[in-house]
């Protein structure tokens, strides 16, 4: 299948309803990381564009902000109609900019349209209230409505699915917006702006800049006209950003990294939670924040875990995405790899035992093998650092309170798991951890429907379920006076 023959692989950027070009007209090159070809080229845009995308977000708020509720959520139902007829050719886009495989891939897609339609379905519940007044001859109404412009910063792990819930919400909510997808995964990016054409969403709702990250988000944040960021990445650029947004006061929702344990106690299901741990740990090749970055395993079972957990793991098939059965594509580039290299000679060094993988994919480029490694030990480098790649360090411990501790011993709050078949353990542990997405007995537990985030430094505000929304609406109270009563 050629790349290039794929109708949502759009080389240009979208700002007010027109395909352009960068400036400069130069541009920047997307490699497909399973063969490390050359897929094609995007714009490489930065301050002046970024400000028109601004601009023209800005102009078409004026219109968009007087649609009704049940206008966007027709909009929103027609985006998700053209997700899933596109699903296919979608998702062979994503595993070719990102690398997943196929199966991953037609997931991601269909979780974008399943974010697109539970949008259409809460933008008509925007309710405000009615409060009673303490004046007699006064009413007191609180009403919600758009926040303005919003700016959406995406990573290239989920290059469709994390627009999907900040492309969803801003639309339920009568918001236009201005998006800046990752360098190595544009194209599902600029995607949702062809989306949005055939759905028929009005021009400048959406606009996609690809480019320079420094100068598109210097711009974003900068810019007075943008009264909301929105962003999925890594801690340290969340950081940065909060600083920019500060000159403007602008509200921020912040997606950002991970350390998440995934704890089995004796009394587990141990077939379940290697189960659990193969889908919490190598998907996306270890690529996404709720990965788990630390086993933490009751001594008791601890051998018996690890010896499944290998076996296992190594069973996973690498390969490239858009083969079927590919069960671990490639890491998204030599870098990561060199990151994963590290960690493991780190842990090595320190005492580590590799019982799986542990080294390059014969495949060469960016292949890794699903390593374990057992006998990790809180000094090693991964107890503290996310990993972003297929290891699993297996750490053991003898008590319940000293799993609770080693969990919540980080800066980071996203997800964690763990395995038990106490029902007071699962309430007990549930509630000590500091998390912001707990799965118990589950391995993998995003859905729609519930609001996903982290506490701590891994962010600020929820995505999905009814929450997924509040970022984008602004409070307003109206009094109403001199009603003479
Ligand atoms: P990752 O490690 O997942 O690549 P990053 O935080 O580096 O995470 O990147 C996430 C997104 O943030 C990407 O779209 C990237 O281009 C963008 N980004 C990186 N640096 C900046 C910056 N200084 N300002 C705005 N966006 C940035």
């Amino acid at each position: 299948m050629l790349a290039n023959s794929n109708a949502y692989l759009k080389e240009k950027n979208l700002i007010g309803g027109e395909w352009v070009d960068a400036d400069s007209g130069e541009t920047l090159s997307v490699n497909n990381p399973a063969t490390g070809e050359t897929i094609g080229t995007v714009p490489r845009s930065g301050k002046a564009e970024t400000a028109r995308a601004i601009d023209a977000a800005a102009q078409a708020f004026a219109t968009f902000r007087k649609t009704t509720a049940l206008e966007r959520s027709k909009m929103l139902r027609r985006l998700h109609d053209a997700i899933m007829d596109n699903q296919e050719a979608l998702a062979q886009l994503l595993t070719q900019e990102q690398g997943k495989s196929l199966f991953e891939a037609r997931g991601e897609v269909g979780m974008s349209a399943g974010y697109v339609l539970w949008f259409a379905e809460e933008a008509r519940r925007s309710y405000g209230d009615l409060v009673p007044s303490p004046w007699a001859d006064r009413r007191i109404m609180v009403t919600r409505q758009p926040v303005g412009v919003i700016a959406a910063i995406t990573p290239w792990n989920f290059p469709s699915s994390m627009l999907a819930r900040k492309i969803g919400p801003a639309i339920a909510a009568g918001c236009t917006s201005v998006v800046k997808p990752a360098s190595q995964t544009p194209y599902s990016g600029i995607a949702w702006g062809l989306l949005a054409e055939e759905a028929g969403i009005p021009p400048g709702v959406i606009n996609v800049v690809t480019g320079s990250a420094s100068e598109i988000g210097g711009e974003i944040t900068r810019n007075a006209k943008v009264k909301k960021v929105t962003f999925t990445g890594s801690t340290a650029v969340g950081k940065q950003l909060l600083k920019q947004c500060a000159g403007t006061v602008k509200k921020v929702s912040m997606e950002l990294g991970g350390n998440a344990p995934f704890i089995v106690f004796d009394d587990a299901d141990i077939d379940r939670a290697v189960e659990g741990a193969i889908a919490a740990k190598y998907r996306n090749s270890g690529q996404t924040c709720v990965c788990t970055n630390r086993f933490y395993v009751q001594s008791k079972i601890y051998n018996k875990f690890v010896d499944k957990l290998a076996a296992a793991a190594g069973e996973l098939k690498v390969g490239n995405g858009l083969e079927e059965g590919v069960q671990q594509g490639p890491l998204i580039d030599m870098k990561a790899v060199e990151t994963v290299e590290a960690m493991i000679a780190d842990a090595t060094k320190k005492g580590g035992k590799i019982v799986a993988g542990g080294k390059r994919h014969e495949l060469g480029g960016s292949f890794f093998e699903p390593t374990v490694i057992a006998n990790a030990k809180p000094r090693m480098k991964f107890t503290k650092e996310e990993i972003f790649g297929p290891i699993s360090p297996v750490y053991k411990f003898k008590t319940e309170e000293e799993a609770i501790d080693l969990a919540n011993n980080t800066e980071y709050g996203l997800a964690a798991y763990f395995y038990t078949r106490d029902l007071g353990r699962a309430f007990r542990v549930s509630e000590a951890l500091e998390y912001g997405l707990v799965g118990v007995n589950e391995g993998v537990i995003t859905t729609v429907e519930a609001p996903f985030g982290g506490f701590k430094e891994s962010g600020l505000g929820r995505e999905g379920g009814h929450q997924g929304i509040e970022d984008y609406l602004e409070t307003k109270y109206v009094c109403v006076g001199g009603l003479g009563m």
